[in-house]
């Protein structure tokens, strides 16, 4: 059984994909930032282990990477998915919210990369999946710092994969449409409504079928994938 280090873990999608790969029986650990309760809650009902970790701090990462890897070995399976959203006028955002969001995103993903590379390359056997965003394809109003960073996940997936091929790891991302977790607390029903309305499967997408996404990213069928993003959005971009 491999063991899958997810970040962001505690809610969300990645608490799906913290389910998922838990009831097959998998060896999972997860990180988590605030929400301890949450946190708490998912290692009981799962096995799971929970370590908090901010994905901006290079430091807690190392210790993170070190705690699972003591607990379960090395890490076969790496989700890049902890991530925070902000609706923001690109005039609006200040130096320090551009620098957050390219760090919980970019340099998290970067840090646990790194992290776990070592033994992945000692074994010629990884998965690394990076959680990107329909954003980072299209670009999104309003969403400049996030839209880039996410853009960002998605250069740092393709050059990585082309690297790390030879050693037989593969990296992907995977691009979600809208999905109803706490991140898109923060719309108004009205403009749910309206990404509805623009979606042609006529529907948000839930954290468990990005779950099932990152499943089979990690399954015999998705042997020959790297580099690629899978973008479960019900249509929204086509
Ligand atoms: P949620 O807000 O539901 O969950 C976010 C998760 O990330 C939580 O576990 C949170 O931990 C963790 N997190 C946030 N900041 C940090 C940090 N600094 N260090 C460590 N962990 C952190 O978000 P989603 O599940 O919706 O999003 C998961 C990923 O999917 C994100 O990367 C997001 O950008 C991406 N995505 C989401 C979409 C959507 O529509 N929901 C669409 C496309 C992409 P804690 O519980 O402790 O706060």
């Amino acid at each position: 059984m491999a063991h899958i280090l997810v970040t962001g873990g505690s809610r969300g999608i990645g608490a799906a994909v913290v389910r998922k790969f838990a009831s097959a029986g998998d060896r999972v650990s997860f990180t988590y930032h605030t929400r301890e309760d949450a946190a708490n809650a998912l290692a009981r009902e799962t096995g799971a282990l929970a370590i908090r970790a901010d994905n901006a701090s290079p430091e807690e990462i190392s210790r993170a990477v070190k705690v699972a890897t003591d607990v379960y070995g090395g890490v076969d399976i790496l989700v890049n998915n902890a991530g925070i959203s902000a609706s923001r006028l690109f005039t609006d955002i200040t130096t320090e919210e551009w620098r957050e969001m390219f760090a919980v995103h970019v340099e998290g993903a970067f840090h646990y990369s790194r992290s776990v590379l070592p033994y992945m390359i000692h074994e010629k056997n990884g998965n690394i999946i990076n959680i990107s965003s329909m954003w980072g394809i299209t670009g999104g109003s309003c969403e400049v710092h996030y839209s880039a960073a996410k853009a960002a996940l998605i250069g740092m997936t393709r050059a990585l994969a082309k690297e790390l091929g030879p050693s037989r790891i593969r990296v992907n991302c995977v691009a979600p449409g809208v999905i109803d977790t706490e991140m898109n607390g923060a719309l108004s029903d009205e403009d749910m409504d309206a990404l509805r309305e623009e979606t042609p499967l006529g529907r948000i997408g839930t954290p468990e079928e990005i779950a099932e996404t990152v499943w089979f990213l990690t399954t015999r069928g998705a042997d020959f994938i790297t580099g690629q993003v899978i973008s479960p959005n019900g249509g929204i971009l086509i």
